[in-house]
């Protein structure tokens, strides 16, 4: 692979990026985890994030939640390794076959990816955000903000993993999955219909890219980013009381979430530009 970039001229820095599309592959044995390593609370598990070694380097934070014995996946990571992520929810001891949902925050490549391996191999219902959806089953590069993030972010050699959504989820909507009412708050901004998923009897909030720990937001320069819609929405998730947040990056916080979304709702009203990921360095 790495004899093929050279002679088209790769740096070192290509052919590191370009390394990582494999290499999740055999980045522990299964074996090296005794199970309940990745429970944070009595419902929810961290079942994959490159950044914590957990899957993919180029995964996102990707969540499970036991609503009541049925589990709902948030997010799906890049789809590169997707193994890794079901190697994770057999070491909890949770069967394969209780994973019934996925809802995506929106359609990067990071989140979605991963989308049609986890229905091939699971039998799960898939939930994506209206605009999202679209853009996961038929989005090109451009709209994805793949043209400007391969070769920074993702491989050179990085292709889309279309999916198709089982159902589109639209601002506001609620679903009762087991004993949980999740909402989908739609705040546009960060891609043009990005998400958040409100558990609403815990005051729980995955937040996707749209927020992060420490107020910062999911401000990039690529096509399909807005400030403008970022500053039009951010509003919706005020006045919330969410107690334990969740993003799609970063640190994770169990209490006092809405703290750090208020520190992004006040950011969003200065006349500066707001800070951004995490002390506005790329993600990766
Ligand atoms: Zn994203």
């Amino acid at each position: 692979m790495l004899y093929g970039l050279k002679s088209v001229g790769s740096n070192y820095f290509e052919e590191g990026l370009n390394s990582l599309i494999n290499a999740g592959e055999g980045l522990f044995p299964s074996n090296d985890l005794i199970g309940s390593e990745l429970r944070i609370t009595k419902e929810i598990y961290m079942v994959g994030d490159g950044k914590r070694g957990l899957s993919h380097p180029l995964d996102c934070c990707i969540y499970l939640v036991d609503c009541g014995g049925v589990f709902v996946l948030i997010d799906a990571g890049a789809g590169l390794n997707s193994e890794l992520i079901l190697e994770n929810i057999l070491n909890e001891s949770i069967a394969l076959e209780k994973v019934k949902y996925l809802l995506l925050t929106h359609a990067h490549s990071d989140h979605a990816g991963g989308v049609r391996y986890l229905q091939e191999n699971l039998s799960v219902e898939v939930f994506a955000p209206i605009v999202e959806a679209e853009l996961m089953a038929f989005g090109s590069d451009e709209e994805l903000g793949l043209n400007m993030a391969r070769g920074v972010i993702y491989p050179l050699n990085y292709n889309y993993i279309h999916s198709k959504a089982d159902r589109v989820l639209v601002d506001g909507e609620e679903v009762q999955i087991g004993g949980k009412t999740l909402r989908l708050i739609q705040v546009p901004g960060h891609s043009p219909g990005s998400s958040c998923l409100l558990i609403r009897e815990d005051n729980v909030l995955f937040s996707g890219d749209v927020v992060f720990h420490g107020g910062t937001i999911g401000l990039g320069n690529w096509p399909g980013c807005s400030l403008d819609e970022y500053r039009r929405n951010i509003g919706k998730l005020g006045n919330l009381g969410v107690r334990m947040l969740f993003p799609g990056h970063f640190l994770f916080t169990l209490r006092d979430g809405q703290k750090h979304i208020d520190t992004a709702i006040d950011n969003l009203k200065k006349p500066w530009v707001p800070p951004a990921w995490q002390h506005n360095h790329p993600h990766y």
